[in-house]
Order: C-alpha cells, then sequence, then structure tokens
C-alpha cells in the first residue's frame, strides 16, 4: 500500500535530528532580495534560510530529516508543484551538492515526495507515495531545460496552473559511516555548519 493517513499536528518536535520548512529553496541564490530585512543599523538579515545551511549541518552532525511542507504548528500543507517543477527540484539538488566541499555529499542524501490529499477531517491527512521512476537523487539528469540554482526558471510559471499538486518532501541526511575520516562540509556559501548537540 502506498497510503497513509497520518494524524494531525505531527508527533515529531524540530531538533537537531528534524526540521520543517515551508518553502523548497536550496542555494541563496534562489532566495528573492525580498527574503532579506535591512535592519537599523544596516546590515541585512535574512528572513528566509536557504535549505542547504541545514543540509550542511545534519552532514557535519549525525545527520537528520528535512520536511519541505510543514508549517511551525507541525501541520502538513504540503509544497504546490507541477511534477515538472519537481524535476527541476531534483536537478536543484543535485546542483547544490555538487557546489559543496569537499565535492558532493549526494550519496549520503535521499528525497521521498509524498502527494498530500487533504480530508475532511483537519485533524488528519492521507499521503500517496509519488513513484519518479528514479530512486536516488544521482540518477536524475543534469536538466538542460530548466535553469537550476537561480531565482527564476521558466518551469515555476507552471504554479498557476491546473496540473499542480501539493507535495511533502522528506530529505533525508545519513550519518556519517562510523569508520569514515571525519569530513566538514561547507555549502555553496563557503559556510560550515554543524548542530551544537548540548542543548
Ligand atoms: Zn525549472
Amino acid at each position: 500500500m502506498n497510503k497513509a493517513i497520518i494524524k494531525l499536528p505531527l508527533a515529531i518536535e524540530e531538533d537537531v535530528h528534524n526540521e520543517f520548512r515551508m518553502h523548497a529553496k536550496l542555494m541563496l541564490t534562489e532566495l528573492g532580495k525580498f527574503q532579506s530585512k535591512q535592519d537599523k543599523d544596516g546590515s541585512i538579515r535574512r528572513t528566509l534560510q536557504p535549505i542547504s545551511k541545514t543540509i550542511c549541518a545534519f552532514l557535519n552532525t549525525d545527520g537528520g530529516r528535512l520536511f519541505l511542507g510543514v508549517n511551525d504548528d507541525k501541520m502538513i500543507k504540503g509544497i504546490t508543484m507541477s511534477k515538472n517543477m519537481i524535476y527541476h527540484f531534483f536537478g536543484s539538488l543535485r546542483h547544490m551538492c555538487e557546489k559543496f566541499k569537499p565535492f558532493s555529499p549526494i550519496s549520503r542524501i535521499k528525497v521521498s515526495i509524498l502527494e498530500v490529499l487533504p480530508m475532511d477531517d483537519k485533524t488528519k491527512v492521507k499521503l500517496r507515495k509519488v513513484d519518479m521512476d528514479k530512486e536516488e537523487v544521482s540518477d536524475f539528469p543534469k536538466l538542460a531545460n530548466h535553469s537550476v540554482g537561480g531565482f527564476f526558471c521558466d518551469c515555476f510559471k507552471e504554479i498557476n496552473q491546473a496540473a499542480t499538486k501539493q507535495y511533502l518532501f522528506i530529505i533525508q541526511v545519513d550519518a556519517p559511516d562510523k569508520d569514515a575520516t571525519t569530513v566538514i562540509y561547507q555549502n555553496e556559501e563557503g559556510l560550515a555548519y554543524r548542530y551544537n548537540s548540548f542543548f
């Protein structure tokens, strides 16, 4: 069975292993100018953080799960996308991984996509697994017809079409191999994030 009924709000807390987001902007270059604010002292503060920051922290700590399409109240709302936009997302994810240093941690990253089907009973939601024909992020080809890593791509226009649906993305970052030498990853901004597990 590829369908599941989930009780809301989710019985998961945000912590060093779980994070909820209501957007799918992976890199800083995908965020618009309006997603930052200028403080009184002139410094720029981001109002939206790129997903790459959390992926970097998970890679440098002991892994975790990012839920895209879940709000702060732990309700599954989904992210509105067309199938073509989902392909764009995978292309972007691969592109982002290739910008990480040391080169591409892609083998530690897996993505599940679930279609969000609302129910009359608002305390529940139905999820249906989406089969993308491809198993791993690395299986997705480089996309010649998409402008990945940027603020805009033509496929984003499809957001206004009837063929969009709501999707929950679960990005799983595996813990490093126990025997592997310690590697500290930097994201595409050249910044190394890490979770402090002592809080
Ligand atoms: Zn695109």
